[in-house]
């Protein structure tokens, strides 16, 4: 764990001013003003480690207090997950414990996406122990697994530490894995790689108690790719790759992104900096959040509300002018990327010369026995080395060109394609019923399925469309940004029967010169039955009417 420096808050605390009411701690505002902020305050979630080690782990699920239970556990990567069983009509009725089931969802945090093979092969095997072989690769890099014992978890830390990997806030009010360019240090075009500083950044701030109170959840990411692979506009903050003019390689900085209920892109603050520099504003930009950052309502309580009401200039001001004690440098804003697909899949070479295989497991789900042959398969081919994406795929890197095509060969066998169909390459789903205690319908099953089923009715198709499914109205599965967004919930079918469905949202769009949410179309809900009947539809009037090469975003 990190060093335990005091709260900078105190430094900052401003009288009482018209934001009171928000529960900023810089403007001197320490009550909790929700149960989310009393259950902080009371004791740190970092700290429910040792009551988990000492006690629960041998007590068993029913000693743990409730606080913790739905609670400080997050801050170690531990969510209970839902009863089976369930409906989706049940969930907003029930209280959270009847949801509960006394298994957990533990989250594995790779930051960076970066993986070698010893720690894939140790999730395998945690995955094949102890989750009933679940595993799922979720859209933030990180890697899933469910049907966890409280019993188990001391154990699964102990494997999981022992190979550099941990669970430490990969959930709470914290700041969680920090994205990164799958292919940072290795690709040909990169203007600068990441990693140092991703690394960094972590070890000043993941598990420092300074940083393990904020007022919700903080979302980051660091890529020097020109593809701009890594969503940066739906995060907290993020550092995109620039080439400054004078200055050189470095990031541009941008703040306030994120989805739910209320999505907004990011924004740039005009501020070029260093690789050196990252973990000075990543801290910086973590503090402002703690000190500034909303605690009254949970659903305003994200990074990017005080940055609307700020604004970028306020913004940048108050972290030179109170944080970092200096200027930053002005800087040119990324390019928008020119490829077509930008999600590493398949064989691209590497600058080294060496080759690096991107393959596509159906929407994130693989399981623990598949895990552990990916890295048999990534050691028989001679890389030690892979990395997680954004989109719920996988990469190895390091192959020579004469283990290109065995290993493309081996991993078809396992059913992970490194030449999908645009579907395979394209489809992303959250959880979902089967787990998630907010769902309210099917997410990864269907979303297999319709891959299945779109590859078979439109089997030449093959330009870039994202199709992201989430199971409620929260937005893991980033819906407003896909080409076709699929809101989860109940809807009536033909015959006035309440069934699965979907709110359809279209149009969304990242890294282009004009990043916008996919519009709601009014009225557009699908069933579950309907959904690749309409899919099939939409694609068919999209390739008869658009112009020569346009996008899906701009048709
Ligand atoms: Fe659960 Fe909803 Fe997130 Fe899906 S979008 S994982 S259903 S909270």
């Amino acid at each position: 764990m990190a060093d335990t420096a005091p709260r900078p808050a105190a430094q900052n605390r401003r009288k009482a001013g018209r934001h009171r009411g928000e529960g900023q701690w810089a403007v001197g505002h320490f009550t909790p003003l929700n149960a989310n902020e009393q259950f902080k305050k009371d004791d740190d979630g970092l700290n429910v480690r040792t009551r988990i080690e000492t006690i629960y782990s041998k007590a068993g699920f029913d000693s743990i207090d409730p606080a913790d239970l739905r609670g400080r556990m997050r801050w170690w990567g531990l969510y209970t997950q839902r009863k089976p069983g369930i409906d989706g009509g049940k969930t907003a009725i029930l209280e959270p414990h009847e949801l509960d089931d006394e298994y957990f969802m533990l989250r594995v945090r790779v930051d960076g996406g970066q993986l070698s093979v010893q720690q894939l092969r140790t999730i395998g095997e945690i995955s094949q122990e102890f989750a009933r072989g679940t595993a799922d690769i979720t859209d933030r890099q990180n890697i899933q697994l469910h049907w966890i014992r409280i019993e188990d978890v001391p154990e699964i830390w102990r494997r999981l530490e022992g190979v550099g990997l941990s669970t430490t806030e990969a959930c709470g009010d914290v700041p969680r894995v920090i994205l990164g360019s799958p292919v940072a240090g290795i690709a040909a075009d990169e203007i600068i790689d990441g990693t140092p500083a991703i690394e960094e950044s972590h070890r000043r701030i993941v598990g420092n108690p300074a940083f393990s109170n904020l007022p919700r959840k903080f979302k980051s990411a660091v890529s020097g790719s020109p593809l701009l692979d890594i969503a940066h506009e739906i995060n907290d903050v993020a550092f995109v790759g620039v080439d400054h003019p004078e200055l050189g390689p470095g990031f541009d900085v941008w703040v306030g992104g994120g989805l739910s209920t209320n999505p907004k892109i990011g924004v740039r603050i005009g501020a070029w900096v260093s690789i050196d520099e990252v973990a000075d504003v990543f801290e910086g930009v973590v503090s402002i959040f703690r000190d500034y950052g909303y605690r009254r309502l949970r659903n305003r309580a994200r990074l990017k509300f005080l940055v609307a009401d700020w604004g970028p200039e306020k913004f940048r001001q108050v972290l030179e002018d109170e944080y970092l004690l200096r200027k930053l440098n002005d800087g040119p804003a990324p390019a928008a990327p020119l490829a077509k697909w930008r999600d590493h899949i398949g064989v691209h070479q590497q600058k080294d010369g060496r080759y690096y295989v991107g393959f596509a497991p159906k929407v994130g789900r693989v399981d623990g026995t598949t895990l552990s042959k990916i890295a048999d398969l990534a050691a028989e081919h001679g890389s030690d080395r892979l990395r997680t994406t954004v989109e719920q795929k996988m990469l190895i890197l390091d192959v020579t060109e004469e283990q290109v095509q065995p290993l493309i060969e081996a991993l078809d066998a396992l059913g992970l394609q490194a030449k999908p169909s645009a579907f395979r390459r394209g489809t992303m789903a959250c959880t979902g019923i089967e787990f998630c205690k907010l769902a309210i319908v099917e997410t990864k099953a269907r979303g297999a399925a319709l891959i299945e089923e779109l590859e078979r009715r439109l089997p030449e198709f093959d330009e870039p469309l994202s199709i992201n499914i989430n199971g409620c109205p929260n937005s893991c599965a980033r819906i407003q940004t896909a080409d076709i967004g699929l809101k989860g919930q109940l809807v009536r079918d033909k015959d006035g029967n309440q069934v699965e469905g979907y709110q359809v949202h279209l149009g969304g769009a990242l890294a282009m010169e004009d990043s916008t949410f996919g519009r709601k179309v009014r009225g557009l809900k699908v069933t579950a039955d309907e959904l690749a009947d309409y899919i099939e539809r939409v694609v068919r009037r999209f390739e008869e009417q658009r112009a020569d090469g346009e996008p899906f975003a701009k048709w």
